[in-house]
């Protein structure tokens, strides 16, 4: 067993991955690019040295359609075809063990366990932690762990790397120095930029279009929440999203997060299958009108029970809709 001190361990990550002769891959629940194309791009590596791997994510069943055109996706499997026992098992963009839903039972059996994350709340639970809150997106990270391990990336990779730095970055809006190199390096393989990202944010099924009106139409604003800051929030109810899929429901965020008159944004998911559970977006403005420093949204998930970035982050809670708001609002006082 290993463990480490140090959040951002390469030398032991590399040591780990040359030394793993089987190697489980585990995307966080809800998977978005970021994940996935960390996931597809760290097997495709491996595989390509010969060393069997698999990839999975325990929620939804299916892989979203807008990820189906990754590279690598024959690596993934079902939770059930995933390894009880492996040399290595390798969490990618998982803030905590809980992101792993069903599939953190697995843990207990690989013989080391690797975290590569920038998620600012992340409790560092794997006995390798690669973990750079600094860094834009997981699949950054993973290029800086491939140039350490001395691995070329090729279109396929860099296609997997792209996608989970065009989404992760709201499409180069969030930014720092060095994520156009990353980009520009990722391009020169000569991938399709913008193919890439029109697959993945810009392309949804009619259906999504009579779904935002719907829940657009619930959008309150609270001005005065947060000192003043402001509160937009809305409800994406189970009626609302029939026959629309998950990732549609998750682009409702960045419509409200857009509010002038808040700092802050919010949306309430209620669970398709569980009664009166919601899972909860959480935004806030890191610059701009109404900003001052930036609301920090990881502490105000961490307090309700989940966690994320300082900017965006995320919990699950129980309730009637009057209730669930007011729990948020008080918790931002
Ligand atoms: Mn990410």
């Amino acid at each position: 067993m290993t463990t480490s001190g140090n959040p951002v361990d390469f030398d032991a990550a590399v040591a780990a991955l040359t030394a793993a002769r089987s190697v489980t891959i585990l995307c966080h629940v809800q998977p978005d690019a970021d994940t996935v194309g960390s996931g597809l791009a760290l097997a495709l590596v491996l595989h390509r040295r010969g060393v069997p791997v698999w990839v999975s994510f325990d929620e939804p069943a299916d892989l979203p359609i807008s990820m189906r055109s990754l590279p690598g996706v024959q690596h993934l499997v079902r939770p059930a075809e995933v390894p009880r026992e492996v040399d290595l098992l390798v969490a990618v963009d998982c803030g905590s063990a809980g992101r792993l839903g069903a599939l953190a039972d697995r843990l207990a059996g690989a013989t080391t366990t690797l975290v590569i994350d920038h998620h600012r709340s992340n409790t560092c639970f794997g006995m390798i932690n690669v973990v750079d809150a600094g860094a834009e997106s997981t699949t950054s990270l993973l290029a800086r762990l491939f140039d350490a391990w001395g691995v070329p990336i090729d279109p396929e990779v860099a296609h997997c790397l792209y996608a989970g730095l065009v989404t992760d970055t709201g499409s180069f809006r969030w930014v720092r120095p060095g994520t156009h190199r990353l980009a520009e390096r990722l391009l020169d393989t000569g991938i399709d930029g913008a193919e890439i990202a029109r697959t993945l944010l810009d392309t949804h099924p009619f259906d999504w279009l009579p779904m935002l009106s719907r829940v657009l139409g619930s959008a309150r604003l609270e001005p005065g929440a947060r000192g003043g800051i402001g509160l937009a929030y809305a409800f994406v109810r189970r009626d609302d999203v029939a026959g629309v899929h998950s990732e549609e429901v998750e682009s409702v965020i960045d419509i409200i997060r857009t509010t002038a008159e808040a700092g802050i944004a919010a949306v309430f998911k209620e669970s398709r299958s569980v009664d009166g559970r919601w899972t909860v977006s959480l935004r806030s403005r890191d610059s701009g009108p109404g900003a001052q420093d930036g609301v920090d949204v990881a502490e105000v998930a961490t307090a309700l029970g989940g966690g994320g970035h300082r900017f965006a982050a995320g919990y699950t809670t129980h309730g009637r809709p009057e209730d669930v708001v007011a729990a948020l609002l008080s918790e931002l006082g």
